[in-house]
């Protein structure tokens, strides 16, 4: 079977080329980001680079505020607070790597759901999980997008998420939900992933092991996304999905780097300027 490729580049660019129209429509009161780090990981800064980058190319002002490794949950979370309450920031993200000790469960709290544009918080898990309105985290709606995008059926479907961390996971399972999908998680205690992953129209790997979907946990003509973003031993990027073993097997797959990524970023500074809308409007 032949595997299709489901890039999510072109889908990126259109998401990309109305922010830049509806950044442009705030005037000289642009869309401001604060984007808090606290680490020197350097995998971290050529990600917080590639941020402020695109926020530039699309017209939206990215503050980075560099709280330094040794930062402690007081210290992120004064920030934090401090950045909700300022009424010249319209977005706020917190990077990670945290310090050790340090959990984004700690410090997100203390960022203002209106400004939380990864949606991190409880508070903007808890609105998706309920269906109210808010920010979804940017990488799980990437992956109900790029299936959209590329006219993958959702509805009455099964899809298998393998990982459940409160960024990706659990919030990606609540959003195919929403799309009338069956879902099932799976995580490091679920006992035979093979036969429950084949059992799957759709699998989504989200775990951060390389290559650790195969061939053997895809059924014949699945659909599958890559949501890993894994350094490899030549300093690349590689997926979760072990992409050989699977091509010629599924249906259709999401390329890394090319898939989900993109369309992540895109996704975020859309919500940096839905963020600066709202503000506005009010
Ligand atoms: P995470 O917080 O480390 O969570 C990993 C999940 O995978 C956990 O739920 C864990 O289960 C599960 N897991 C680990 N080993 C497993 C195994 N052998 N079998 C089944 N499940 C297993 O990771 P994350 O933050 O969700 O990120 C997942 C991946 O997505 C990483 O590669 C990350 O780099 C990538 N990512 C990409 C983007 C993007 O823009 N493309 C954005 C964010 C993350 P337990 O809960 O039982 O421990």
């Amino acid at each position: 079977m032949d595997t299709v490729s489901l890039s999510g580049k072109e889908l990126a660019a259109a998401v990309n080329a109305d922010t830049k129209l509806r950044a442009g429509a705030l005037g000289d009161a642009p869309a401001r980001l604060a984007l808090v780090v606290a680490n020197d990981d350097p995998a971290s800064a050529w990600y917080v680079n590639s941020l402020r980058k695109a926020a530039e190319r699309l017209g939206i002002v990215c503050e980075t505020v560099d709280l330094g490794a040794d930062a402690d949950v007081a210290a992120i979370r004064a920030e934090l607070t401090a950045r909700s309450a300022d009424t010249a920031i319209d977005a706020i993200m917190v990077q990670t790597p945290l310090p050790s000790g340090v959990t984004l469960e700690q410090v997100s709290p203390a960022i203002a759901a209106a400004k939380d544009v990864d949606g991190v918080s409880p508070l903007s898990l808890g609105l998706l999980a309920a269906g109210l309105p808010g920010f979804a985290p940017a990488t799980a709606q990437a992956v109900v997008e790029v299936l959209t995008h590329h006219e993958i059926p959702l509805s009455g479907r099964h899809v298998a998420v393998v990982g459940r961390s409160n960024v990706v996971g659990k919030p990606l399972a609540q959003l195919l939900l929403a799309q009338n999908a069956t879902v099932t998680v799976c995580h490091s205690r679920t006992v035979d992933l093979p036969a429950v992953t084949a059992a799957a129209d759709v699998v989504v790997a989200a775990v951060g092991r390389i290559g650790l979907v195969t061939g053997e946990h895809v059924r014949e003509g699945a659909v599958v996304v890559d949501v890993g973003t894994n350094e490899s031993a030549d300093g690349g990027i590689v997926g979760d999905v072990d992409a050989d073993s699977v091509r010629g097997k599924a249906s259709a797959l999401t390329p890394v780097p090319g898939g989900i990524g993109p369309v992540t970023t895109a996704l975020l500074m859309r919500h940096v300027i839905e963020a600066a809308e709202n503000r506005r409007s009010v």
